[in-house]
């Protein structure tokens, strides 16, 4: 490796880090630094990443090195790649988020790696970045740290007691598009060190209700990243496939990442990344198992030939298929049933189960809770209101489909 200087280390490295998409750092524990030392956790609900070309940031986001013995097909930092490689010290990675901290560029570090020599040696390099700024520099900032499932789990363990966010990349949303992307990665262990996360991070959330100084374990939880469209997986199975990482590993976030085609990619890539409305819609739907009380399955069933539509969101998708749980009473429905309403968010429903209890909601009171009463107009009835035959209408698809937008011919 060539001799560089650390801004063209950094220019490599978080150049290097920007397709891992798993970095929010919403939903840690309150953490200030009043009582000495710098940094805190307070007031970051959104965060970007750093890099040379401009891109906001709050994050430090890099990679200790963009060297790896793996050769998975979808990465750009993969062995066989022929991109410029460059490594960072520990030291530097420790001066760097000092540095950029104490000048108010950032609120805290991402860290990623390649692997180099092995998984356990790169482990180590990367808990010592994490151990010096909590120990030896009192940084009370947002550290998240990508762990490597093939390490020594004492060494993850390790990882944990000193970031906010730990993260694993279950990669490939099937086993078999792994096995075909990334043959020297395995399901198994991904799964083995995912489970081994969540325990030891709700024994500490225990732990911490007992005992005011019981030890710190990734307060922010876990997070994992799943790339779409490099394989042919569908979106029901993307979705199935979250749901069950919600389920067995309490994950925080999955975060969904189109494929983009990398330069130099390998043959057995798509040469064309998916549209980023797909990514958009498994976002939607995610939400849906999240917040609206959806089942994978029930999200599955608004797909067709498992795709979820590009032209309409998954909600109004499941109500267009569903019409017969329509229409929704907004002055009797229980709040369940008014999440379903395409149109009606959860802030939207709280307040109409609030206004309630007090008056007879009419349809211009929903409609100044929503984006467009056009919209929700179909699927509910008001005191005032009823949809008559709207819900059965054959053309209410097109009705509520956004007008679609005329592509540039040559947009860049
Ligand atoms: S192990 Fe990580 S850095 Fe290495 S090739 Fe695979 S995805 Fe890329």
């Amino acid at each position: 490796m060539a001799h560089m200087s650390l801004k063209q280390k950094l220019e490599v490295l978080a150049d290097a880090a920007k397709y891992d998409a798993s970095c929010a750092s919403s939903g840690t524990a309150k953490r200030d630094s009043r009582g000495g030392g710098i940094g805190s956790t307070e007031g970051m609900g959104i965060c970007h990443a750093y890099a040379p070309d401009g891109r906001c940031i709050s994050l430090l986001k890099i990679l200790l090195t963009n060297v790896c013995v793996f050769d998975c097909h979808y990465c750009i930092n993969r062995k066989s790649s022929n991109v410029r490689r460059a490594r960072f010290t520990v030291e530097e990675v420790v001066q760097l988020t000092l540095g950029f901290y104490r000048r108010n560029y950032i609120e805290g570090l991402f860290l990623s790696s390649g692997i180099i020599k092995s998984s356990d040696y790169t482990m180590e390099q990367i808990v010592e970045v994490a151990r010096l700024l909590r120990e030896e520099h009192q940084f009370h900032g947002y550290i998240h740290l990508k762990t490597i499932p093939d390490a020594d789990p004492a060494l993850i363990e390790a990882a944990g007691r000193y970031a906010d966010r730990i993260s694993i990349n279950v990669e490939l949303p099937t086993v078999a598009g792994l096995k075909r992307l990334a043959p020297e990665k395995s399901a198994t262990r991904i799964s083995t060190a995912m489970a081994g996360m969540k325990s030891a991070i709700v024994d500490a959330h225990d732990a911490s209700r007992r005992y005011k100084s019981a030890p710190r374990y990734a307060p922010a939880g876990q997070s994992t990243q799943m790339i779409v469209g490099a394989d042919a997986a569908t979106d029901s199975q993307i979705i199935t496939s979250a749901s069950g990482l919600y389920d067995s590993f309490g994950m925080r976030r999955v975060y969904y990442s189109a494929f983009s085609p990398i330069p130099d990619a390998s043959a057995v890539l798509p040469l064309k990344r998916p549209p980023l409305l797909r990514e958009h819609r498994l976002y939607q739907s995610d939400w849906l198992m999240r917040f609206y009380g959806f089942r994978a399955e029930e999200v599955g069933a608004a797909t067709e030939g498992g795709m979820l539509p590009l032209d309409i969101d998954p909600k109004l998708a499941w109500a267009l298929k569903f019409r017969d749980s329509f229409p929704v009473d907004v002055n009797r429905a229980d709040k369940e049933r008014l999440l379903r309403v395409p149109g009606l968010g959860t802030k939207a429903v709280k307040t109409i189960l609030s206004a309630r209890r007090h008056r007879q909601l009419r349809l211009e009171d929903v409609g100044r809770l929503t984006q467009s009463i056009a919209k929700v107009r179909p699927f509910i009835t008001a005191a005032d209101w009823r949809p008559v035959a709207l819900v059965d209408r054959a053309d209410l698809r097109t009705r509520l489909a956004p007008p679609a937008e005329q592509l540039e011919l040559f947009a860049a």
